[in-house]
């Protein structure tokens, strides 16, 4: 049997890396330079992880970053009254609040305070809202990537049926909305669909961003289909793991993510994407 093609997104990460530290390097010697917020509340060891790779990526491409570690048991007022200073520092450029914050702040109201020319995540609804009706903002990480996987990969988008598994206003919705703008024919699922075996069976391309770890397995899967993992766990022997039965579904599917490798890093190339956006035009 034919194995599928292995996306591979640690290479196709760093291609991205290396373009925008040139960018980076160019913009700088015209005089624009400018800085990350990156805001941690709590120390929740997953995002302490996330928080210091988005640190390594910064320097990498030569942009300063900003850290902020609050205790656990920083008010919200607190923590909305950093994001307002930060909003008005002409120097800061993006600001990154790292998710999920603890219980006592609502996440919606602190997104909300960010000033959409600095919401580099893309999470705030005026970024939503731009990206919905196809205006200029910044877009969403995780799907913004996923897409440059696709192209990057020479995979064509433009008629092809995409199935995604999740609508989470983080991956599911707005990668909807992106493969649409790339003219695909989008096919929503979530965890009340009927018969998500036959649907995900249609799929030229199935993106699957349920956060179920190895759910998907043959039966979802049209010979020939691309997959796309956005699922992050780790298994009973700690090892990093998708959505997908990865052994399974490639060989099946004509290309495949890994995890880890595939979907993962693509999310912090788009962050600095991002940021060297709103360098270049602040
Ligand atoms: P989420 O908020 O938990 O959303 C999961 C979605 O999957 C929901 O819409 C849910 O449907 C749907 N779902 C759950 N069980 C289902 C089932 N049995 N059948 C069909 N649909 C089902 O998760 P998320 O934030 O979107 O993240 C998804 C996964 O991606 C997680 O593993 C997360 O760790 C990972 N992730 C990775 C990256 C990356 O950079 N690689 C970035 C973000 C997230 P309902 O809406 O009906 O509940």
């Amino acid at each position: 049997m034919a194995m599928a093609v292995i996306i591979d997104g640690k290479k196709i990460s760093q291609q991205i890396k290396d373009e925008l530290k040139e960018k980076t390097a160019a913009l700088r010697a015209k005089g624009k330079t400018g800085a990350l917020a990156v805001i941690q509340v709590g120390e929740d060891p997953a995002s302490s992880v996330y928080v210091r790779n988005k640190k390594n990526a910064c320097a990498y491409i030569g942009i300063e970053s900003l850290a902020y570690e609050l205790p656990e048991e920083t008010k919200e007022a607190e923590l909305l009254k950093l994001i307002e200073e930060l909003n008005q520092k002409t120097e800061v450029k993006g600001i990154l609040v790292q998710l999920p914050l603890p219980a006592h702040i609502c996440e919606d109201k602190i997104i909300q305070a960010i000033d959409p020319k600095k919401d580099v995540d893309g999470f705030h609804p005026q970024s939503v809202g731009a990206m919905t009706i196809g205006e200029k903002g910044f877009l969403s990480c995780t799907p913004a990537g996923i897409i440059q996987l696709l192209k990057r990969s020479g995979i064509e988008i433009t008629g092809k049926h995409c199935v995604v598994i999740g609508r989470s206003n983080i991956v599911g919705k707005p990668m909807a909305l992106l493969m649409l703008r790339e003219n695909a024919t989008v096919t929503i699922t979530h965890s009340k669909t009927k018969d998500l075996p036959k649907i995900c069976k249609q799929a030229d391309i199935l993106i699957v961003a349920m956060g179920k770890p190895q759910y998907i397995g043959a039966e979802y899967i049209k010979e020939g289909a691309v997959v796309i993992d956005v699922g992050i766990h780790r298994d009973e022997n700690n090892k990093l793991c998708g959505d997908v039965k990865f052994e399974e579904a490639s060989s099946i599917a004509s290309a495949i993510t890994p995890v880890p490798g595939g979907v993962g890093p693509m999310t912090i190339a788009m962050l600095m994407n991002n940021c060297v956006q709103s360098i270049e035009e602040g």
